[in-house]
């Protein structure tokens, strides 16, 4: 496809009474590898063209002396080879009729858009690339009579003003519509007015350079986004998953960009092309929701007075340390605890001691176990530890003991001092059971031994 960068670069003859003009485009031209000439009216635009050939005239119409709409006469009768692009201050739409008409390649307003006029010059270059299709399109042409003849022109406007409403289509539209050459800093070679809207960059920033794609990417997405760039055979569209791009005034925006690749005759891939469209409201929803399910999720899977796992996720979390206790071939331990003489307290100072009582609790378990286990809270003063990797029954017991000491210490509230203590039941699988309910039922069991036992102990399940 289009690159004016690897093929052969065009002639080209600028003519413009302004100088200002003709300098702007020469430097635009020469950044891009064309041998440019320039002419400061018709007059000594005709004499160059009568020294030498162009492949472009850049033209402009209302000039002194000779103006354009007589150069392009001369053009169309002496050298019908050479293309011409009308810029012109007059933009109507009669104006640009009547120059395409005139066999003009395509008409630009002034102050010219440098992204559009590059890609009228990639399709140029394409074209003269391509010269055995162009001389055998000729051959055709220089049979048709009169009427195919204009039955062409009239074609070429269509296709002409379908060019502009493509254009019209896509600057109005959210999408931006972007052409990446396949070098390391991805330079842009063209993108559509309308990223302006997007971006606060013109596009003529970035077709010039002033401003790199890559370097707006958000730096924490960037080398993400890098990386998902496709670069392998087979593959000719790729989406990247949404990032974030920094605005001129620096607010961070969402996009989606879909890019399909773009390769030359000899499938090397030359430029990356696609459509950027803005995100950031969908996005921020998304991700509000997410957060909202997340909180929904923890609600639904926690206590909400100790921040503990509750009795669903302790179900969920026993169930996969029974099949890792298998798979490792070692052991798991339940502890089921439950708080002695816990509704005294209750009672005697209150709710708001108890529950104290129960935060204290919670800490103090989650401070004596390892980083491994789990700890829940599965019911008013009941809590059960699980323990993995367990490989000696010695090491329960100890577990069991330290648990029963940590609770013993004094929980200050207010100005009391609490005193509690706790009974323990331990079931182990795959000894004892090797599903989540029957283990939980035998560490209960084994608890309620432990109760009977006068409290404050902990005692293993037997049958
Ligand atoms: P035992 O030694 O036999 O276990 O006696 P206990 O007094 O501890 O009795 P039990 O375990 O049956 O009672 C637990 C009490 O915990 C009953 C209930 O009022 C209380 N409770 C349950 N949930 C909460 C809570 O969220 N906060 C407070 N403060 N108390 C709770
Ligand atoms: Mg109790």
């Amino acid at each position: 496809m289009l690159s004016i960068y690897q093929e052969k670069k065009l002639s080209i003859l600028i003519v413009d009474d302004d100088l200002r003009m003709r300098e702007s485009l020469r430097e635009l031209m020469t950044m891009y590898n064309m041998a440019t000439t320039l002419a400061e009216d018709g007059l000594q635009a005709l004499e160059y063209l009568k020294r030498e050939f162009f492949d472009l005239v850049l033209l402009d119409i209302e000039m002194p002396k000779v103006n354009g709409l007589q150069v392009m006469r001369e053009i169309h009768t002496h050298y019908p080879e050479t293309h011409i692009i009308v810029l012109s201050g007059n933009a109507t739409f009669e104006n640009a009729r009547k120059v395409l008409r005139m066999g003009a390649e395509d008409f630009l307003s002034k102050p010219y858009d440098p992204a559009e006029l590059l890609k009228l010059l990639n399709h140029l270059v394409e074209q003269k690339n391509n010269q055995v299709q162009d001389s055998e399109s000729k051959q055709q042409t220089v049979v048709f009579s009169g009427v195919e003849k204009t039955l062409m022109e009239l074609e070429e406007i269509i296709r002409t003003e379908d060019l502009n409403l493509t254009n019209k289509i896509i600057n109005s539209s959210p999408a931006v519509a972007f052409l990446w050459r396949n070098v390391s800093s991805w330079p842009v070679q063209f993108v559509s007015r309308n990223v302006i809207d997007l971006l606060g960059y013109s596009a003529n920033e970035f077709v010039t350079n002033k401003v790199i794609y890559r370097n707006i990417i958000h730096p924490e997405d960037r080398a993400r986004v890098i990386d998902e760039v496709v670069a392998d055979d087979k593959t000719t569209r790729f989406q990247h998953k949404p990032y974030r791009i920094i605005t001129k005034s620096g607010v961070v925006k969402w996009v989606d960009d879909c890019s399909s690749i773009v390769r030359n005759a000899q499938r090397i891939i030359t430029h990356y092309q696609g459509v950027i469209i803005d995100v950031t409201e969908r996005e921020l929803h998304r991700q509000n929701m997410l957060k909202k399910q997340m909180a929904l999720e923890h609600v639904a899977h926690h206590d909400a007075l100790t921040g503990l796992p509750n009795r669903l996720l302790l179900r969920d979390r026993l169930q996969q340390s029974i099949k890792k206790a298998q798979r490792i071939k070692k052991h798991l331990a339940v502890l089921y605890i439950d708080l002695d003489k816990f509704k005294p307290i209750n009672d005697t100072l209150g709710h708001d001691a108890g529950d104290e009582v129960l935060i204290a609790v919670a800490k103090r378990l989650t401070k004596s176990v390892r980083a491994m286990d789990t700890i829940a809270r599965i019911g008013g003063d009941e809590f059960i530890v699980l323990m993995e990797s367990v490989t000696n029954v010695q090491d329960v017991k100890a577990m069991a003991e330290k648990l029963n000491k940590s609770l013993k210490e004094p929980i200050h509230w207010e100005m009391h001092e609490l005193f509690i203590t706790s009974s323990i039941g331990i079931s182990l699988s795959p000894d004892d059971a090797d599903c989540a309910e029957d283990l939980m039922k035998k560490a209960d069991m084994a608890m309620y031994q432990s109760k009977e036992n006068g409290r404050n102990t902990f005692q293993f399940y037997s049958a």
